[in-house]
């Protein structure tokens, strides 16, 4: 059932009418990023079918991410080369969905050490938040767990964020409650979309940077 607000809204901003078909109703890790970021991305995204709009340097990134995070791969203190991975399998932009939890995404970097366990590794051309991790990037990395164990059996533990400008690799350790809490997450994205219902911000608007690209539609609400 289509909410008539959102319909409205489609209206005014000359966009398109929903689209529902099965690879439409798989939420992506990327939603499990923006949720954390800020809920209404996911509703500009998954129910208006927004354009975000971007800056330069952040379509660049996305365009090309692939080149960034080979590039990154040849560096000798990368973490691809860590003596904790020697002998071990390393997998590039891996392909993981989950029936179950309607989920799926692509993961830069997947280990699997000789001891047969599996670390997922992302990248991001971006720098950290002051030498720490980005939550939403710290979940995202937990959604990739999820599937990978989906994928390939096991419990994974722990993984990697690499902040390509800054050249640092940061562990994050990944324990039950944080996959509790994103299967909780994947839950309140697919009621956002389902009942297309404007979640709300999670920064005060005169506090909100944008960053996301949809202020132009978000501080008309
Ligand atoms: S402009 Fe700010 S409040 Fe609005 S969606 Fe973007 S991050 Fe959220």
């Amino acid at each position: 059932m289509v909410n008539p607000k959102s319909m409205r809204l489609r209206k005014e901003k000359g966009l398109k009418p929903p689209i529902s078909d099965v690879a439409e109703s798989f939420i992506s890790v990327t939603d499990i990023k923006h949720y954390f970021y800020c809920p209404r991305i996911v509703y500009f995204e998954r129910v208006l079918h927004a354009k975000p709009v971007l800056g330069s340097q952040q379509e660049d990134s996305q365009e090309k991410h692939e080149e960034y995070v080979r590039k990154e791969l040849r560096r000798r203190d990368a973490i691809y080369y860590s003596s904790d991975f020697v002998g071990a399998t390393k997998m590039l932009f891996v392909p993981l969905s989950s029936a179950r939890l309607e989920l799926q995404g692509v993961l830069d970097l997947l280990i699997k050490t000789r001891q047969g366990e599996y670390v997922p590794v992302d990248y991001k051309m971006m720098e950290s938040d002051g030498g720490r991790v980005w939550m939403d990037h710290k979940y995202q990395l937990v959604a990739y767990a999820l599937l990978i164990e989906g994928q390939f059996g096991g419990c994974v533990k722990r993984g990697f964020i690499n902040y390509i400008p800054e050249k640092l690799v940061i562990k994050v350790d990944i324990v039950p409650s944080m996959k509790v809490h994103v299967k909780r997450v994947l839950g309140h994205i697919k009621r956002i979309i389902r009942e297309e219902k404007l979640p709300p911000i999670r920064v005060a608007k005169h506090k909100c940077t944008g960053g996301c690209g949809y202020k132009h539609i978000c501080q008309r609400l």
